[in-house]
């Protein structure tokens, strides 16, 4: 991964936060179910939702590598914590920066650099996998749309000011007939009807949307009107990266907790990180992280320089999810009953691992995307 020396600096007040301010309370914040407004304001103070946004619209303009390392050193402290930042710049902003208007990156870019979060809801009731079969309509009355649908599993969907979204501008057209959008939070019409309680990323704000008559002038377009699918799909190129990077951070630490903790427990009057058995799993388990990390890493740089990047995001989030799950499940293992308490962080990550398999495209559709990438080239 290439970094500029600036950037190799700010990742290690980065990795400083994370391991002092962050990671003592990502427990807490599981309970709780909520990221603290405290730590956000931390995060904005130290220039991160800045960090990745264009310098002509108030960023940093640091690298996506950059962002992608951020996101993992802040998932190895809390996942839910680093939702936060993915959210708003790879799933939010990074649409707005690849497809937006010139007017639209001014009014919203610079609001992401101060630290507005942001959301993307293209997940419907009854569309997920398929996402081409949303039924939210976009009908267009003069200078303006007006929105009528519902969306679904919506990431830091309480503390957003604005969300890009994906709707129906010509049903006749199918995946040709969808527009993006973006939509302030607070537009009357549009409204959180439900907060849905989960089993991991439990700090994370997970919402239901409901569009009724929502009014959305028409300049708010991302992209060009029944382009909005393309959008949609490169915006996950890049986002999925961003999930990759998430797994490895949970994954990373899953294992050094076992690690420690392996390294005091005694059976048998003796450490249990003596024997082989013990060792054979710290040794697969540090393997498939460096593995997943290469691949990450790999797929960031395609990603920044647009060059196979759809297929290499794909095996990315496809492994490194993978990885999470069996590195996360391992390491519980490793602390025998323990791990099975809520006394440790352990199940916490075995939790926070699971859902890295399934957003942004579960791992079959992942599967799906790189079957086709890999035989067209045949
Ligand atoms: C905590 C959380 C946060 C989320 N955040 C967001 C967000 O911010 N924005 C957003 O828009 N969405 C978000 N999502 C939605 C997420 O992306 C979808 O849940 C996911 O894409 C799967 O869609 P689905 O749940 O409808 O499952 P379905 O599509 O109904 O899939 C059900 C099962 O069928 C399998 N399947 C489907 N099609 C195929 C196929 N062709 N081949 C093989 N197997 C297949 C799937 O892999 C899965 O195992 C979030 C979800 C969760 C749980």
């Amino acid at each position: 991964m290439n970094l500029s020396e600036e950037e190799t600096q700010v990742l290690e007040v980065i990795r400083k936060f994370a391991e002092s301010e962050v990671r003592p309370f990502a427990m807490e914040i599981d309970k709780k179910k909520q990221v603290p407004e405290k730590l956000i304001n931390r995060m904005r103070e130290l220039g991160l939702f800045a960090s990745y946004i264009p310098q002509e619209y108030g960023g940093a303009g640091l690298s996506f590598a950059f962002l992608v390392k951020a996101i993992e050193l802040l998932s190895w402290a809390c996942a839910s914590t680093a939702l936060v930042l993915d959210g708003a710049e790879t799933l939010f902003a990074e649409p707005v920066i690849m497809f937006g208007s010139e007017s639209l990156k001014k009014k919203y870019l610079p609001q992401v650099a101060e630290g507005a979060v942001g959301g993307l809801a293209i997940t419907e009731p009854g569309a997920g996998s398929d996402a081409a079969s949303i039924k939210t309509r976009a009908t267009r009355k003069g200078n303006s749309y007006v929105i009528n649908g519902s969306k679904t599993f919506i990431t830091n969907g309480r503390i957003s000011k604005f969300f890009v979204f994906d709707a129906v501008t010509d049903p006749s057209k199918k995946h040709r007939g969808i527009t993006t959008f973006v939509i302030d939070a607070g537009t009357e019409g549009f409204k959180i009807s439900r907060d849905i309680e989960k089993m991991g990323i439990r700090g994370s704000s997970t919402v239901e949307l409901v569009f009724e008559d929502a009014v959305v002038p028409a300049e708010n377009v991302i992209g060009k009107e029944n382009d909005g699918f393309r959008v949609i799909m490169e915006t996950l190129d890049a986002g999925r990266v961003g999930i990759a990077a998430q797994a490895i951070g949970i994954a990373q630490s899953a294992l050094d907790d076992a690690i420690a903790y392996a390294k005091e427990r005694k059976q048998f009057d003796t450490r249990i990180t003596d024997f082989q058995g013990i060792q054979f799993m710290i040794a697969d388990m540090a393997t498939q992280i460096q593995a997943a990390r290469e691949l990450t890493y790999a797929a960031a740089d395609a990603w920044e320089n647009r060059r196979d990047s759809v297929r290499l995001s794909s095996m990315a989030k496809l492994f490194a999810s993978d990885v999470a799950m069996k590195v996360t499940v391992d390491a519980l293992q490793l602390f025998g009953g323990y791990g099975y308490t809520t006394d440790f962080d352990a199940e916490r990550h075995v939790r926070d691992a699971k859902i890295t398999q399934i957003y942004e495209g579960t791992n079959q559709i992942q599967r799906v995307i790189i079957a086709k990438e890999v035989l067209k080239n045949l």
